[in-house]
């Protein structure tokens, strides 16, 4: 456990690199590692901020919620960054043994195996929100998809391309029609036998929205947490000024094909690069389309979604994936005012909202595609 642990920091030093060349963090997927790690706090480093204001620094990786996180505080003295590091391990801790469908006793993981439970607040307001965004992307983004990603073999890592018959059998089991939830009692119930929810494409998105509720409790000036590579940025940095997020390379994801800068925002991608499995030549990731049973298949390789609040963006992102780029496109036309975003083709096209255009820049690269507002 310990030495997938220390293997897993290294892979998230790979994308730490970039920090140097001027990013504070990369915004990509990170690889799943198995499933049934708890989760585990590394120890806190603290260095010299170079800001007056705050003069401390203090980070820490953690490894949750199948991923590494990497959390960046600011203080006015160690006392005070360290406070908020350590909360923000405890509230990590808190939501995974909410959310894991993995920990056999998480309030997910019972109603899986049960099919009824009630749910304590966190989950309640997140199975809320993803029923709302469920019915605001066409169904696309759906909670109840878990017992397809559970077929092709994402829970377990045991990866198995189900037969025709059992994704036709197993389709009828993932409407979210059929998860009946009073929102009052917070009381869950599925419907049909052998349902199961899975908050996979919501949880992380979620988490980094709360851990900006802990900063500002902690009362640091600034700060920011990468969950999976996914961002979320407490404020600015302490002398006002933007941070900087590399949007991943799907082709080398050691790599950033730009940089978004902005202050107090989520930067959240979904990306088909990074958990997938290959089979007969063929690759499959874990981002399910509910109509087809199948991972979705179009031209996008990653979606970023830009902003305020994180528990949108990390569903908004998953749902763009299985859109695809022009249904992304129009659906962005539509909601213009909700959110900003960068869609990559596989073919590493690059294109952008023009609400980004000020504040990313492309590396090495032409100036991405700007989409035009809509009509
Ligand atoms: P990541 O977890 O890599 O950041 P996403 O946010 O896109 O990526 O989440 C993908 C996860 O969401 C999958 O591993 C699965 O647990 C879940 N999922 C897969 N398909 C869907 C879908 N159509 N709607 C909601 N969640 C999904
Ligand atoms: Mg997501």
């Amino acid at each position: 456990m310990k030495k997938q642990v220390t293997a897993l920091l290294c892979l998230s030093l790979l994308v730490l690199p970039a920090c140097n060349a001027g990013t504070e963090a990369t915004s990509s997927s990170e690889p799943a590692p198995t499933s049934e790690a708890a989760p585990q706090a590394m120890p806190i480093e603290y260095s010299d901020s170079g800001y007056a204001e705050a003069p401390v620094q203090a980070d820490a990786d953690m490894y949750a919620m199948d991923t590494v996180m990497h959390f960046r505080v600011y203080g006015r003295d160690k006392a005070q960054a360290g406070k908020a590091i350590e909360d923000a391990f405890a509230e990590i801790k808190r939501l995974d043994a909410l959310m894991s469908t993995n920990q056999k006793q998480s309030e997910l993981a019972v109603l899986n195996r049960t099919g009824t439970t009630t749910l304590s607040k966190d989950n309640a307001y997140l199975l809320k929100r993803a029923m709302e965004i469920n019915d605001q992307t066409d169904g696309h983004f759906n909670i109840a998809v878990y017992p397809l990603v559970k077929a092709w073999g994402f829970t377990t890592q045991k990866y198995n391309v189900p037969s025709e018959e059992t994704i036709t059998k197993l389709l009828p089991l993932t409407e979210v029609k059929d998860v009946h939830f009073d929102e009052k009692s917070g009381k869950v119930s599925l419907a049909k036998k052998n349902m199961g929810l899975d908050f996979g494409g919501i949880a992380k998105g979620y988490a980094s929205q709360r851990l900006m509720d802990i900063f500002k409790k902690d009362g640091i000036p600034g700060g920011l947490v990468t969950l999976g590579g996914n961002t979320q940025l407490y404020r600015s940095k302490p002398d006002g000024s933007d941070f900087a997020v590399g949007v991943q390379n799907p082709q080398d994801v050691e790599d950033y094909v730009g940089v978004i800068r902005g202050s107090d925002e989520a930067i959240i991608t979904s990306g088909i690069y990074q958990r997938f499995f290959e089979r007969d030549g063929k690759k499959y990731h874990h981002i399910i389309d509910p109509a087809t049973g199948a991972p979705a298949d179009n031209t996008l390789s990653s979606a970023t979604v830009i902003c305020q609040d994180g528990t949108t963006a990390d569903a908004l992102a998953t749902a763009l994936m299985i859109m695809g780029r022009d249904e992304a496109i129009a659906f962005w036309q539509k909601n213009a005012d909700r959110f900003e975003m960068v869609l990559i083709d596989k073919d590493n096209k690059v294109t952008i909202t023009p609400g980004l255009q000020d504040r990313y820049t492309p590396k090495d690269r032409p100036a991405p595609e700007v989409i035009a507002h809509g009509a």
